[in-house]
């Protein structure tokens, strides 16, 4: 039986606004397991970048976690001191952003980014000494070297001396993720890390992720707001609206068989390529407003299958077997 390498409890992250105080992530519970790909898909406003921020402490100001922990191997994360996380974070916990070209630093060669990844975490530190640091820098540059060519970025030796704006769009990904791997990281964070490309070279990251994720067996948490795409990726699915968690399974029960009024309007609003030519999209009406939610489900006025208790009363977690939960009064047992 798989492990969990990260736990989610009850996290939750308030920001306060003019509106009044919203909340990003409400109560969220979610546990990884070891070399599982689990995929967090919503809406914007849906909280799942936020969660995955928050799990490597990088809330954006001025948002505040106000309850829940963060379990990593054993350690709730929030109790670490800055210098514990930093060490932590791209050596353990590492993250892949949506927009590469915002992640790369434009002045310095990509070779050296990747380089400074290493540095920072001291994988090749050791004794000092002239003979020491040389046969460092030959081992640190043979690392560079097989990462860049581990991720598909062609003639490494060359391209370590490349500036980002050299690379196109899916090679710049590409040096992203050779950054992550750097310290073979046991858990990646990944980011809408598609979103910026375009679809055949997302089809190719998205099939780097899923070799690296089968050969170092890396656990894999993938944000996207595509439901489609996380269907292709992922072992689980954790669907989130307003900060909240409103269904989790497997890929198979969640695609098959979705139960929840929000999840059956993101597969509904899919386009459908071969089968649905002259069928009408069917978006999802409304659009989520964190500050004005009502007290009940926050589904509510959006929902078509809405009843006379959803607007006030908060509904429950339902187990409905093999893992699979879901947030709705329609599979609550006292409804
Ligand atoms: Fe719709 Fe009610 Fe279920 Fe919310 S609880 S999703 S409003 S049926």
């Amino acid at each position: 039986m798989s492990q969990a390498v990260l736990e989610i409890e009850d996290l939750q992250v308030e920001f306060p606004t003019k509106r009044g105080v919203i909340r990003a992530v409400n109560c969220v519970n979610l546990a990884l397991d070891e070399s599982e790909k689990l995929g967090l898909v919503g809406e914007s406003g849906s909280g799942k970048s936020m969660t995955l921020l928050t799990l490597l402490r990088l809330t954006p100001h001025p948002g505040r976690i106000t309850s829940g922990a963060i379990r990593y191997k054993g350690r709730n994360l929030l109790n670490l001191e800055s210098r514990e996380m930093r060490l932590l974070r791209g050596k353990e916990l590492a993250m892949i952003f949506q927009d590469p070209m915002t992640t790369l630093n434009p002045v310095y060669k990509v070779g050296e980014q990747i380089q400074e990844s290493l540095k920072v975490h001291n994988v090749f530190a050791g004794t000092s000494g002239a003979f020491w640091k040389r046969a460092r820098r030959t081992a640190e540059r043979r690392r560079i070297y097989e990462l860049m060519a581990e991720v598909g970025i062609p003639s490494p030796v060359e391209r370590f001396e490349a500036y980002p704006h050299e690379f196109s769009g899916g090679m710049q990904q590409r040096a992203v993720i050779a950054i992550a791997l750097a310290c073979n990281p046991n858990v990646l964070l990944a980011d809408e890390p598609t979103t910026a490309l375009d679809v055949t070279v997302q089809a190719q990251i998205m099939n780097l992720l899923d070799r690296i994720n089968a050969e170092r067996k890396t656990a894999v948490i993938l944000v996207t707001h595509d439901l489609s795409l996380a269907a292709e990726f992922c072992d689980r699915i954790a669907v989130m609206y307003a900060g909240k968690v409103v269904e989790l399974g497997r890929v198979d029960q969640i695609t098959a068989d979705p139960k929840h009024p929000y999840t059956i309007g993101l597969i509904n609003a899919l386009p459908r390529l071969r089968y649905g030519k002259g069928r009408p999209l069917e978006p999802i009406p409304g659009e989520v407003d964190l500050a004005n939610l009502p007290p009940g489900c926050a589904f509510t006025d959006r929902c078509s299958r809405a009843m006379a208790q959803c607007r006030d009363n908060v509904p429950r977690k339902t187990v409905l077997g093999s893992g699979r939960e879901v947030l709705c009064h329609l599979f609550s047992e006292d409804r």
